[in-house]
């Protein structure tokens, strides 16, 4: 099952791939969190990936499509995988379709998680993030269980430089201008569902499951 998750920065993606992926033991792949790595590694990658991340921009697709192509190619996705945060633009969604097209696969389902603007702003600023392994929070919707550390690792969680309001907002504007179309592209592919992300995370979740069921 090979599945895309769409949706507003803050919408509830990576939320819902994570259990997504636990529930259907697939990998889970983000290409945020794998920028995020490379940042934190000091890797040539991380150094120009965060100059755009930083400004609310885009990576450019040159930086971004190989490194997908590469992930999906490795043995653990051969039973399918969960695509977060990728892709953002046609012509990432177009740099998909061909690699897989050429080993006769294709994605199953794209899913959009519908949030409007108003909310994002108010949900991003309650975020908080382990940078080391990806584990999202929420101070009020998802709390980790011991204040400031993440359940999984142990780590510290910290507020992404690019979740303070001024760059969520440039965010919002980029997912509408360059992300939004995409709801376009899988509609005409066949593939598109959409949930309503303002339910809460486990209605969201219900609502997914009875989608790929
Ligand atoms: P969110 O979870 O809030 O949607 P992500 O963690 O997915 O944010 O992405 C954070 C930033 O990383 C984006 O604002 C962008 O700069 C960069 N990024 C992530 N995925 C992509 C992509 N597919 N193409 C270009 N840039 C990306
Ligand atoms: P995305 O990957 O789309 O950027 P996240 O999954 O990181 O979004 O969610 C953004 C923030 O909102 C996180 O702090 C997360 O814990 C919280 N969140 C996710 N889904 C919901 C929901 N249905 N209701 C309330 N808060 C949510
Ligand atoms: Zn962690």
């Amino acid at each position: 099952m090979k599945i895309i998750m769409l949706g507003a920065p803050g919408a509830g993606k990576g939320t819902q791939a994570e259990k997504i992926c636990d529930r259907y033991q697939i990998p889970h792949i983000s290409t945020g969190d794998i920028f995020r790595a490379n940042i934190k590694n000091g890797t040539e990658l991380g150094k120009k990936a965060k100059q755009y991340m930083d400004q609310g921009a885009l990576v450019p697709d040159e930086l971004t499509c190989d490194l997908v192509v590469d992930r999906i190619s490795q043995p653990d996705c051969a039973g399918g995988y969960v695509l977060d945060g990728f892709p953002r633009t046609i012509p990432q969604a177009e740099a998909l379709d061909k690699a897989l097209k050429a080993r006769g696969e294709k994605v199953d389902f794209a899913i959009d998680v519908e949030v409007p603007d108003e909310n994002i702003v108010k949900r991003m600023s309650g975020r908080r993030a382990c940078l080391n392994c990806g584990a999202t929070y929420h101070l009020m919707y998802k709390p980790p269980k011991k204040e400031g550390i993440c359940d999984n690792c142990g780590s510290e969680l910290v507020l992404r430089d690019d979740d303070r309001p001024e760059t969520v907002q440039k965010r919002l504007e980029v997912y509408h201008a360059q992300t939004q179309p995409l709801i376009d592209y899988y509609e005409k592919a066949g593939i598109m569902h959409s949930v309503d992300g303002t339910q809460d995370i486990d209605k969201v979740f219900a609502d997914i499951t009875a989608i790929l069921e």
